[in-house]
């Protein structure tokens, strides 16, 4: 468990530019210090996402490899189709052409390398500032994130929690997404600064 602020922020949206970069320091010395198995790094917040806590914090889990949802993407993680939200240094945020859920977005480095390496702080940076466009469209909503990494490539999945899962997502694994990924990504991008 990583905590994110000494003051009580609820959201990782409020952070501040340090608050972020240790966040990514600790995630970094953490795999450091344990360099066997995967680490699945976690954000989940708001209690519809699972949250345990109401101070805005991460979840580092190891297991002993790769989850299957990372071994079953195909192809490479770091390209994907989408529709561009916004860019910061070297990470850049998309709403992911396939997203199951509104505002699904994708957090990628341009030249993927170390996940754990110096493009982590721009790309918690990065989503800090979606999460920040987020609420502006739609509140304080309820969200997941987390990383994924495969042999040098990796990317970080965001996905808000606006509709419920029911049969037909949880038992057919088939996602409705009312929201056009271009419409999502125009509102995310119309909420920037
Ligand atoms: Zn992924």
């Amino acid at each position: 468990m990583v905590i994110h602020s000494r003051e009580h922020k609820r959201s990782f949206a409020e952070l501040g530019d340090d608050e972020v970069e240790l966040v990514a320091e600790a995630w970094s010395q953490r795999r450091a210090a344990q360099p066997e198995g995967y680490l699945h790094a976690i954000v989940n917040e708001g209690q519809d996402a699972g949250a345990s806590l109401a101070h805005s914090h991460s979840q580092l889990v190891w297991l002993p490899e790769a989850p299957p949802a990372v071994i079953e993407e195909t192809g490479s993680l770091a390209v994907s189709p989408g529709t561009e939200v916004g860019r910061f240094r070297n990470a850049s945020a998309v709403c992911s052409a396939a997203g199951r859920v509104p505002y699904e977005l994708l957090i990628e480095s341009a030249s993927p390398g170390d996940a754990f390496g110096a493009d982590l702080p721009a790309a918690l940076n990065l989503l800090r500032n979606v999460i920040q466009r987020l609420r502006a469209v739609e509140g304080p909503v309820p969200w997941n994130a987390w990383l994924h990494v495969r042999a040098g490539d990796w990317h970080i999945e965001v996905v808000p929690r606006l509709t419920v899962f029911a049969g037909l997502e949880l038992g057919a694994g088939l996602f409705v997404n009312p929201l056009p990924p271009e419409t999502a990504a125009e509102r995310l991008r119309a909420a920037g600064p």
